[in-house]
């Protein structure tokens, strides 16, 4: 147990909170929060909300990332003077997707000791639901809000072996499965998790073409906070066509007829045009 008796004196906390259920809050977190000096926060007023739950007084300073490079010094000699702070974001583990790491990394140069808590971050707890292989993976924050960077990131992750993650927003979810569709394919398996911990808590895994047509289903689908997990890059040893040549071709198929997609791929991989066909016919809609 940490009391102020025994709290590390300076030294920047790190403190994760519940991303829906405020059960997740750890006991070690609220002696921390209660016992610091000052508690940093991405939202004071929001932060406020949870003190007041627990019936923790401690003062708050407002560090966002409009303001963080700046009052990032503020709270650094605040801990060279001998203060304790407590670094919390509006919901799970600061700094993952969060503000913080300007504070954090100046605070490292100037020799403060930082403590993290262990605690509630989505990305980890979609993960370890999802069912994806989770021996390696990549988070990548959240993804990005214009189709044109859509696809280039899909693009740059369409062979990664590893399980790749997204913070997503429900406003841009229909869009963004229809790019993925178009990118890694119908067959490609993809998790959406949303509002995990919380009471419509949702967690459904299914190739892509599935999804798209599962969240279509029910609009309460497409709402609430979400994270999307893609399964990683299998060969299609089945096919024996190579995957860029499968890519292209889901790509090409979009603004030209099967036949003429299957020859402009077949002439630019040196590959059969009856075989993609075939491939284009089994697989593509
Ligand atoms: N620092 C947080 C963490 O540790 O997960 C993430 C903060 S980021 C600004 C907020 C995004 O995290 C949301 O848009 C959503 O993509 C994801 N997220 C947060 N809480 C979630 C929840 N309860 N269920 C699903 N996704 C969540």
């Amino acid at each position: 147990m940490t009391d102020s008796k025994t709290l590390d004196v300076p030294t920047l906390y790190i403190v994760p909170t519940p991303i829906g259920n405020l059960g997740d809050i750890t006991q070690r977190a609220l002696d921390v929060l209660s016992n610091v000096d000052v508690i940093a926060a991405e939202d004071t007023r929001h932060t406020g909300k949870l003190l007041s739950h627990f019936n923790i007084q401690t003062k708050t300073f407002a560090l966002h990332d409009h303001n963080e490079q700046q009052k990032a010094q503020v709270l650094v000699e605040k801990l060279l003077a001998g203060q304790s702070i407590a670094l919390v974001s509006d919901a799970g583990t600061p700094l993952i997707s969060d503000p913080g790491y300007h504070l954090v990394s100046q605070c490292r140069q100037a020799g403060v000791k930082v403590t993290p808590l262990p605690g509630a971050c989505a990305v980890i707890t979609a993960l370890s639901a999802s069912g994806l292989p989770s021996d390696r993976f990549s988070f990548e924050g959240f993804f990005p809000a214009k189709s044109k960077g859509r696809k280039d990131k899909l693009l740059e992750i369409a062979k990664v072996e590893r399980t790749c993650i997204f913070y997503e927003s429900p406003h841009r979810i229909t869009e963004s499965l229809q790019d993925m569709l178009e990118i890694l394919g119908p067959d490609r398996e993809v998790v959406l998790a949303r509002e995990l911990t919380k009471t419509f808590e949702t967690i459904q895994g299914l190739p892509l073409g599935e999804l798209v047509t599962w969240i279509e289903e029910d609009d309460n689908r497409k709402r609430g906070e979400m994270v999307l997990l893609i399964h990683g890059y299998r060969e299609d040893k089945a096919s024996g066509i190579p995957d860029e040549a499968l890519r292209s071709l889901t790509i090409l198929v979009n603004e030209l007829p099967l036949k003429k997609a299957a020859a402009l791929t077949a002439e630019i991989y040196n590959l059969k045009k009856n075989e993609l066909y075939k491939w284009g016919l089994e697989n593509l809609d």
